[in-house]
């Protein structure tokens, strides 16, 4: 290559094209076409290009058009490679060809249906080619506002999250981001649809969806999505979960109490099958502590009470499901682990309440949540206790606590002491010294999760009842529970076999 000969590069410009109706291209995507040499857009092996025919009216007879034609569009390939070497293969002699009117000074306009960047075969052409060549991607409008914009509903308002899909991810991991969002979009339909239509039922949202396809294309459709017959369905589709913000409220039969756990602290730990009954519930009822961990939602009523009224909470409760409202019970980690599943279920099992569902949802547990930040403790057999003698007396406690240490089993130790429960841990201490090594590794394991975390690992004896509070949960080892200082703190393990007798 002689310097005196070289010319100066084309430009790459990657064209949103927007959803179909060519009056939506921008006036930028249609300079940019008119300024290029060459046009360039991707098809099947039929040809046909939908980009081609959106701006098929700013294709002059002097461009030069370079139709980059997928070998495969289906799995099925005789390259050694598979599918994935197929399409390889093409997308680097895609880029060989486009390179070539570059290097020869021709600008190429790629163009891309929608918005380049989303989910659009352009991106294959710009990782190779935008950090040689001068590069513009001129943005389209997506199918996301193309749809929401014919179905004329609202798609996110104020604090709400939009989720967008591709449907190819498995079943329950669709189930999963719609039961979690607020809405959604889910792309890439067609041969998906079924599955797409089986996640949306299973999160419970199936009524909510809508239907979109060919936005702003001749033949476009639209509709709720469960009356949509699945052979119908074309690749040019999405489903719509619109905003649920003034969504009609729903007038049922029979509601429901839904009780739920938040896990130990904030949003992190939540389930996506617990935010998503959260966030569909008419009613939220519980300690005003767990209330406060659920963001705020607009039309919801919040029931908030103190720690004690649990029958009463349940009650409440059931008699407002029993009106056909959606009620969540809020309870702190697991709602079946020392907390409100059993309050419910205990008042449901009354001849009044037979005919309110109640369904139990799992979370996860101050013990699971304390273990994982002190290493592995629970990694063998393991015992869960409430030190709390306001619902059993404290002989029994102690009878268990002798019993579990005996077996040699771990103890999870839940609600160790509070303002006006002090001597319980001392005495604790007291008795499980007579049956463990003054060396056995205690976890004491404070507000997990939460602004005031502290999680540390001391001996049995050192154990200072003056340190325990109502946030704090204890694991004390079994007679095989290991505490190792490791950079980054002291971690405790209990080993997974165990030594034979
Ligand atoms: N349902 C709850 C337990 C309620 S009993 C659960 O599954 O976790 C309340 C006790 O749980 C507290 O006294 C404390 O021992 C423990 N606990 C709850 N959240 C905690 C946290 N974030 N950190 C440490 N202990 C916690």
């Amino acid at each position: 290559m002689s310097t005196d000969t070289e010319q100066s590069a084309g430009k790459l410009y990657g064209v949103g094209l927007g959803p179909g109706d060519p009056s939506l291209m921008t006036l930028r995507a249609v300079a940019a076409i008119a300024a290029a040499d060459v046009v360039a857009y991707h098809s099947a092996r039929h040809g046909r290009s939908i980009a081609r025919s959106i701006a098929a009216a700013h294709i002059r007879a002097d461009h030069v058009e370079e139709q980059l034609v997928y070998p495969v569009t289906t799995e099925s390939t005789d390259h050694p490679g598979g599918y994935r070497g197929a399409i390889d293969d093409f997308y680097e002699e895609a880029a060989a060809r486009l390179a070539a009117h570059l290097d020869a000074g021709r600008t190429v306009a790629v163009l891309a249906e929608g918005d380049p960047l989303f989910y659009g075969s352009y991106q294959h052409m710009h990782k190779r080619l935008a950090h040689r060549y001068e590069t513009e991607v001129v943005p389209g409008v997506t199918s996301v506002s193309a749809a929401a914009a014919r179905l004329g509903e609202p798609l996110v308002e104020a604090e709400e999250v939009l989720t967008i899909l591709p449907g190819t991810l498995p079943e329950e991991e669709l189930a999963a981001r719609l039961a979690a969002t607020d809405s959604a979009v889910v792309m890439k339909l067609g041969r998906t649809f079924s599955k797409v239509r089986a996640a949306l039922e299973g999160a419970g949202r199936l009524d909510e969806a809508r239907y979109v396809e060919r936005a702003t294309m001749p033949g476009e459709r639209t509709g709720r999505l469960a009356d949509v017959d699945p052979d119908s369905v074309p690749y040019f589709s999405v489903a719509v979960l619109p905003s649920r913000i003034d969504a009609e409220p729903v007038v049922r039969e029979a509601g429901e109490v839904v009780v739920v756990g938040t896990g130990p602290a904030g949003p992190l730990w939540l389930t996506p099958e617990t935010r998503g009954a959260l966030a569909a519930a008419d009613d939220l009822v519980g300690y005003t502590t767990y209330l406060d961990r659920v963001p705020v939602r607009p039309g919801q009523s919040r029931h908030g009470s103190d720690n004690r009224v649990e029958s009463e909470r349940a009650e409440f409760a059931l008699d407002l499901a029993r009106r056909g409202r959606r009620v969540a019970v809020v309870s702190g980690g697991d709602p079946g682990v020392f907390a409100m599943a059993t309050a419910v279920l205990e008042v449901a099992s009354q001849e009044e309440y037979a005919d309110v569902p109640v369904r139990v949802l799992p979370g996860v547990t101050a013990a699971n949540a304390a273990a994982a930040k002190a290493g592995a403790p629970l990694g063998h057999d393991y015992a869960t206790v409430s030190l709390s003698d306001r619902l059993k007396p404290w002989e029994v406690i102690a009878e268990r606590l002798r019993a579990a240490a005996a077996a040699d089993l771990v103890l999870a130790l839940y609600n160790p002491g509070s303002r006006s429960r002090t001597w319980q841990v001392g005495k604790a201490r007291e008795l499980l010294l007579g049956l463990r090594a003054p060396d056995t590794p205690v976890v004491v394991a404070r507000d997990v999760g939460g602004a005031q975390e502290s999680v540390r690992v001391v001996r049995l004896a050192d154990l200072d009842p003056a340190e325990v509070d109502m946030r704090t949960l204890l694991i004390v080892g079994s007679s095989q529970t290991v505490a190792v200082r490791r950079a980054g703190g002291e971690v405790a393990w209990t080993p997974r076999r165990y030594p034979e007798a």
